[in-house]
């Protein structure tokens, strides 16, 4: 007999995950409570895939042998209580896809820095020429990428959603960029639960995979001194690898020195995701000019601290994937100058009184973008004389405008989701960057 899985969610890893699935002989049912686009639907009817929308049809549920659950679903969904679906095992698409998997894996995640450390890594390793796909958290899911490929070597971005339901999991090298407290609303307002999630991409380790980390975050570091782990640890750290403005990375007694003027992304979060990336590089014995000249010409990635324009001297910044306050903290310590800044959205439950010293220094006048910025504005009220209120990306972006002096930057940097006024963070970026060039 045939065994039957049934797929929650039909977006980019439900569709991934039930093309491979089907590959694979296994009969599919994909459910989705919502609609599911377009493009995913032609993909499922081009393979005969039996599939819902708009609901869940229970009496569909029968002789399920495996859920794979869509990072966007809660555990704590309504419907894995039906009784029809009790008792019966949820794996992520991740660990479904690791089954089939015959490539050297190498896993990121941490808060920040994810998307911009598997863009350096895959860089490099692409261009020293080897045989490397990109999947996961940034475009195509795991399943598709290896449902057609073959590759020697995959860079995956993992989420702590991804992380969640995965058990054989196995990379070949792990890193975590760092880790603050963000998602909280999936792990009962508990940071050590979404730490626990992402330590889960150590799971399975031996002692002949390796564990990137950052020696410089603090809450990894105290896991770090807490939890068994078998890999091989190879920290890099702002405050150790870096020395009269060069990088010096030592891996197996292997040096390799960059000269920091050398990166192509600057600020210090971004020195830290080069490290990581150099780190990885070095494991895997790429030659120091390869990984040398990879960091010198990788090009910026779209709404991360993005330069839009300089107009009249002013500087105007797209951070609009800044959906954190750390992401935000960043941002703001690498202004070297006065700035305006445009914050708000869907608050995640920020603190916003670690970026205080921050604004204090670095900026002039906040212009707020969100339905209830209410916490913002009282933070940052007893600091800041120019605090204002719009709903419109132009209107915003005409104030800063007026707001903002030569040599000045226009920064933003929302520290929020985007979903009360926007598609998502591209589309907040992508509003931006046309109201700037509409000045
Ligand atoms: P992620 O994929 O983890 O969301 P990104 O690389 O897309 O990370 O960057 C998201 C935001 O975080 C951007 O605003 C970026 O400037 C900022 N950022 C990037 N790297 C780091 C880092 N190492 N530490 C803190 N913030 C970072």
């Amino acid at each position: 007999m045939k065994n039957k899985i049934l797929i929650l969610g039909g977006g980019e890893s439900g569709i991934g995950a039930a093309y491979l699935a089907s590959k694979k002989g296994y009969e599919v049912f994909l459910s989705d409570y919502g609609e599911i686009k377009d493009q995913f639907k032609k993909i499922l009817k081009e393979n005969n895939i039996d599939f819902e929308e708009g609901g869940h049809t229970l009496s569909k549920f029968s002789n399920i042998s495996e859920i794979i659950k869509s990072p966007g679903i809660s555990n704590d969904a309504k419907i894995f209580s039906s009784q029809i679906l009790k008792n019966v095992p949820v794996i992520s698409e991740i660990e479904f896809a690791s089954r089939f998997n015959r490539s050297v894996i190498i896993a990121v995640t941490g808060s920040n820095g994810k998307t911009t450390t598997c863009s350096l890594i895959y860089h490099i390793l692409k261009n020293s020429g080897l045989n490397v796909g990109l999947a996961g958290n940034i475009g195509n899911s795991f399943s598709f990428l290896i449902a057609d490929h073959d590759f020697e070597y995959v860079v995956l971005e993992l989420s702590s959603f991804q992380l969640d339901d995965v058990l054989d999991f196995e990379s070949y090298i792990s890193v975590i960029t760092n880790l603050s407290p963000d998602h909280l609303e999936r792990y009962n307002h508990n940071f050590q639960e979404y730490v626990d999630s992402k330590f889960k991409i150590i799971s399975n380790h031996s002692s002949r995979n390796y564990f990137v980390f950052n020696y410089d975050d603090q809450k990894i570091n105290q896991e770090i001194k807490i939890r068994e782990i078998k890999s091989k640890k190879i920290s890099f750290s702002l405050k150790n690898n870096i020395n009269n403005n060069l990088i010096n990375i030592n891996v197996n007694n292997n040096n390799l020195m960059i000269p920091l003027e050398n990166l192509s992304l600057k600020g210090s979060h971004n020195i830290q995701n080069s490290l990581a990336a150099a780190t990885v590089a070095k494991i895997l014995n790429i030659s120091d000019n390869n990984i040398r000249e990879s960091l010198g010409n990788f090009k910026a990635i779209e709404h991360r601290l993005e330069h839009v324009l300089t107009i009249q001297k002013v500087k105007y910044i797209n951070d609009s994937k800044a959906t954190n306050i750390n992401a935000v903290y960043y941002a703001l310590d690498s202004m070297k100058s006065s700035t305006v800044w445009i914050v708000g959205g869907v608050d995640k439950g920020n603190n916003y009184d670690d970026l205080i010293p921050l604004v204090r220094e670095k900026v002039k006048s906040i212009i707020c973008i969100g339905i209830d910025n209410s916490k913002i504005i009282k933070t940052f009220n007893p600091f800041i004389e120019n605090i204002v209120e719009c709903t419109k990306m132009e209107n915003a972006v005409k104030i800063a405008y007026r707001f903002a002096k030569p040599k000045d930057n226009v920064l933003l940097s929302p520290a929020c989701s985007s979903f009360d006024l926007y598609d998502n963070y591209e589309d907040r970026g992508t509003q931006f960057k046309n109201a700037v060039r509409k000045l």
